[in-house]
């Protein structure tokens, strides 16, 4: 999730390297998911978005037909150390110090990312590699993103206290509780039931639960609390999801979003909205992973 600048024949061994890396990690995930989908059988609880409120769609962009409430299995066992210790706090102001500080100058982030305790939201098998800066399996053949990643995306956000923000992606809930550290109003949607699940329980053990988190498939936005002022895509669609520049505040509202094709790297954009008017920056050159659809 690093910036990559290279020439076609380096991303070719870079997407071997990476492969090689995912094969061999494979056979960990997959204890891990075992797990998770064991916890998954027994009680589970429903998260509801709370109170619906208007639905205002707007004209002339997609809407699902359908988009039932659905469960989101919480698990019984969570596999993560949610203590922060001095030795976790120290890790982490370490990692903020030499990572983060060089490339995010925004002292309300770097507040935030010595805020937010990456560790918890990783597998217990990971802890120790919490608060290096690299991206980190969390199960589903997804990853927690890199932290100086998260920053330098928090900040292009440029967000204030009591700003709507909405990301689509919310997988181990990081990048969220960054969010929720800025600003009261968070909106997070995954497509993935148990790890939509998994999140909503660490939230709550981690005072974030008034964060609002739904599972469904992104792609839709969250009409019912649009307009928001700022949007985080942190899965790579291969296009501008049309919904999203609709549910975008007119006022200048901003979006970050990576876009390119599945499985390779893409470009990740700064998007502003005034009035009808969209501007598209290019900022970066990054690796997520792809923006699955409900119909996959
Ligand atoms: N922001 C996350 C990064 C998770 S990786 C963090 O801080 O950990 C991206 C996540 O996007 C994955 O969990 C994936 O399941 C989810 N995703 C992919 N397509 C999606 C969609 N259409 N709607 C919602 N979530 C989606």
């Amino acid at each position: 999730m690093i910036e990559y600048r290279s020439s076609r024949w380096i991303r070719w061994l870079m997407a071997l390297a990476v492969l090689g890396i995912g094969a061999l990690s494979l056979p960990a995930c997959g204890r891990d998911d075992d797990r998770v989908r064991e916890a998954a059988e027994t009680p589970v609880e429903t998260f509801l978005s709370p109170s619906p409120g208007e639905v205002t769609a707007l004209a002339g962009t997609p809407t699902p037909t359908f988009r039932p409430l659905e469960l989101a299995p919480t698990p019984v066992y969570l596999d993560r150390q949610l203590a922060d210790t001095d030795e976790t706090r120290a890790a982490r102001r370490r990692l903020v110090q030499t990572r983060v500080a060089p490339l995010v100058t925004d002292d309300t982030v770097i507040g935030a990312m010595l805020a937010v305790p990456r560790h918890a939201f990783v597998p217990t098998q990971y802890l120790d590699l919490a608060y290096n800066d690299h991206a980190l399996p969390i199960g589903y053949g997804q990853s927690i993103s890199q932290p100086s990643l998260v920053a330098m995306m928090t900040a292009m956000l440029d967000l204030e206290a009591g700003d709507r923000v909405l990301e689509i992606g919310t997988g181990s809930g990081y990048q969220a509780a960054i969010l929720r550290q800025l600003t009261d109003q968070v909106y997070t949607i995954e497509i993935i039931p148990e790890l939509a699940g998994t999140a909503r329980r660490i939230f709550e053990e981690l005072g974030y639960g008034d964060i609002h988190a739904t599972r469904a498939d992104g792609y839709y936005g969250w009409w019912e609390f649009a307009p928001f002022d700022a949007i985080v895509v942190t899965a790579a669609p291969d296009h501008l999801p049309a919904p999203l520049v609709a549910q975008l505040s007119p006022d200048g509202g901003r979006m970050v979003i990576p876009i390119g094709p599945p499985g390779g790297y893409q470009s990740l954009w700064l998007v502003e909205r005034h009035g009808e008017e969209i501007t598209m920056e290019r900022k970066l050159d990054v690796g997520f992973v792809p923006f699955t659809r409900e119909t996959e």
